[in-house]
């Protein structure tokens, strides 16, 4: 008998949706978005409308795999093996290491986009910690805009989803809304119906940009003198002057920075025309409530982190602030709650050295002492989303360093695995999740049951700790204990389970939709903007300062890899078997004599990726795109866009710096 149960989307997408799960027998029947939460609004994307195929599919890693033979052998061979021996075998060939090279040998590789306090943090951080392992600093996503926003306002929500119906002009700068957080797309359909304008600032013509007021196509990696220059036309009018007196710091400083920038220097850089840039001068000084969504397609950039910055700046320089529907959003996240995962750990962070997530490979290449003998990947495929690729796949491929992959399907990272170990996924686990764009949390329950021997992540690091006697008397372990653990730590705690109890899900203890500058405040210890922190000015090497275009007279091209809408990053890859084309623009493709559907090469000095072109009017010449998130499979020779993308990093918070590699194409057959 058919049942439906409620659940919430904890995958890497601002909207956090409610569920409603049709289940069958322990099987997921169907999914759609629930009415429980206004901003999901009763539908979800396709991705996971059809994740029965996910689930269920071929690729569904079913009992522990071990490795027979070589791992560059060029078909992996792997024989199952039950949970007992490959969890003997993991904790012996750890045990040996730590007593051989100590813990930080040992590199824990995860990524918690997709994956909620349970999953992510609790037991799985506590057995690394416990083991003395190195450490993760995770920057594929969202460090540079961390480190900005916190910079500029501390702690504070920017402005909520729903509110973006309020505004008058609304900025998409970096964010493509239809692909990643499609629930947007309608509140800015009904802010437009009301009258609002729409700016987009985007290399790429998305899909909202075809109906904007504005598009500036900026080429990637120059948003900083963009946004600087857009500041200086603001402070010379004066908009937000009044705003500025009694709310910022460092505003003579930023004028004089942005003063580096004119309109027209600005727009040569980005090859626009200098009359677009003014029109957004005009359309943003102009309009109130104005709300900038900032996203993160150009934190991925050696400027990144001051472009955020100055992107963040101009909602105050601008006087956008203190109206509900003005000022900026980007991630609603940890800077809403007071609740967090830290207490269901524990066991306090270890003081051992930190590896760079978007340097695996060079971190695999170097022998300094301890070397790395053993990275353990879960919610993860570096594989295929790390930067460096071949020096990546290289590194996981030796046969001195143990790999270890819990997944739930078969990656281009497990296969490089000596011990693959079956995942379950996010229905079939409890999880609590707290939006990054819905401010919202849930406390989801399984509603499904694993299929074959599944695990979870506690289940799994919950037997490691007891094999390697790393449990501690009063230790949390059980689900209801690390969740109980959570939400005590809390001052707000109590009252959000009794709204999910009440309701099923909870909300902020300042409300779902607070006004900066009029509920809350930044969490600067002045509780002001704080336009040029001197952290990030060191931390950047001065912030606001460009870096120019590393494009090359062999490596011409700007290769940018975007989000798709049928993946988060890598997740569920493995269900589209057909290639992905490099996108390239009519003229570029003229200029080397490729038509569309010929086969082509993409290099630079790190590698090649082989593949069919597509000529495509939505890029302007110059730029080229393949997709983030692709597999191995989804090229002709296996290599990806992270195969040409360089381990160079942003200006701030260590942020990989994906938009930043340059490439030269030419058809296969031309033999360059
Ligand atoms: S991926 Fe995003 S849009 Fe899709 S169900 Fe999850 S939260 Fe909703």
């Amino acid at each position: 008998m058919a049942e439906t149960l409620r659940s919430a989307c904890p995958l890497d997408c601002p909207d956090l949706c409610s569920l409603d799960v049709t289940v069958e027998a322990g099987k997921v029947v169907s999914v759609d978005g629930s009415a429980l939460t206004p901003i999901t609004d009763g539908f979800i994307c396709g991705k996971v409308r059809n994740i029965a195929e996910h689930l269920y599919g071929d690729d569904r890693v079913l009992t522990p795999l071990v490795r027979e033979g070589k791992k560059t052998d060029a078909a992996p061979r792997f024989r199952p093996a039950g949970w007992d021996e490959a969890l003997d075998l993991i904790a012996s060939r750890l045990r040996a290491i730590v007593a051989r090279s100590g813990g930080e040998a040992v590199l824990p590789y995860h990524y918690g986009g997709s994956n909620g306090w349970l999953s992510e943090g609790a037991l799985t951080t506590r057995f690394f910690r416990r083991l003395g392992a190195s450490n993760l600093d995770r920057t594929f996503c969202s460090a540079a805009v961390a480190a900005a926003m916190r910079g500029l306002y501390g702690v504070m929500p920017g402005v909520a989803l729903e509110d973006y119906a309020h505004a008058k002009l609304i900025v998409l700068w970096g964010v493509n809304p239809s692909a990643t957080g499609i629930h947007l797309v309608p509140i800015i359909d009904r802010a437009r119906a009301a009258g609002a304008r729409l700016i987009v600032v985007d290399p790429r013509r998305i899909p909202l940009a075809r109906r904007a007021d504005l598009h500036l196509a900026i080429r990637p990696g120059t948003d900083l003198p963009v946004a600087l220059a857009i500041l200086g036309a603001l402070f010379e009018r004066g908009t937000g002057a009044a705003f500025l007196a009694e709310h910022a710091t460092g505003v003579d400083e930023l004028r004089a920075r942005a003063a580096r920038w004119s309109i027209a220097a600005a727009a040569r850089e980005a090859g626009v025309p200098a009359a677009d840039l003014e029109r957004f001068v005009e359309l943003f000084a102009d309009a109130s409530p104005a709300v900038i969504r900032c996203g993160w397609g150009f934190e991925r950039n050696r400027n990144g982190g001051s472009a955020v910055a100055a992107v963040l700046a101009l909602a105050a320089v601008g006087g956008k602030l203190g109206v509900r529907g003005g000022g900026y959003t980007t991630s609603n996240g940890d800077v809403a709650w007071t609740v967090g995962p830290e207490a269901a750990i524990g066991a306090p962070p270890a003081k051992t050295r930190t590896i760079n997530m978007s340097r695996l490979g060079a971190a695999l290449r170097d022998e300094r002492d301890p070397r790395l003998e053993a990275v353990f990947v879960y919610n993860c495929n570096p594989a295929a989303t790390a930067p460096d690729q071949v020096a990546v796949r290289a590194g996981l491929a030796r046969d001195d360093v143990f790999v270890v992959v819990h997944e739930q399907v078969m990656t281009d990272t497990a296969r490089l695995a000596d011990v693959v170990l079956p995942a379950t996924a996010f229905l079939e686990h409890r999880e609590v999740r707290r939006g990054y764009g819905a401010m919202r949390l849930f406390d989801a329950p399984a509603v499904a049951t694993p299929p074959g021997e599944a695990r979870s992540n506690n289940q799994l690091f919950g037997e490691l700790l007891r094999r390697m006697d790393l449990v501690r008397p009063g230790d949390t372990a059980s689900e209801d204990e690390l969740v109980d653990a959570i939400f005590a730590a809390s001052p707000h705690g109590a009252a959000m389970r009794a709204e999910i109890a009440a309701r099923g899900v909870a909300t902020p203890p300042l409300g779902d939709r607070p006004i900066p500058f009029v509920d809350v405040f930044p969490g600067t210890p002045d509780r002001k903007v704080h336009l040029v922190p001197a952290h990030l000015d060191a931390e950047a090497g001065g912030l606001y300062v460009y870096k120019p275009d590393p494009a090359t007279e062999a490596y011409p091209l700007a290769l940018i890899s975007p989000a798709l809408s049928t993946q988060i990053s890598s997740t569920f890859g493995q269900l589209r078997r057909k290639e992905f084309p490099l996108e390239l623009s009519a003229e570029d493709a003229a200029a080397r004599g490729i038509a569309d559907g010929d086969e082509v090469r993409v290099w630079n000095d790190l590698g090649e990726v082989r593949c069919a072109a597509r000529i495509s009017r939505d890029l302007r010449p110059g730029v080229v795109l393949l997709p983030k998130g692709m597999w191995s499979h989804h090229s002709r020779n296996g290599a990806t866009a992270n195969a040409l993308i360089p381990d160079g990093l942003a200006d701030l918070g260590g942020q990989a710096a994906y938009n930043d590699a340059r490439v030269q194409v030419a058809r296969a057959s031309a033999g360059a």
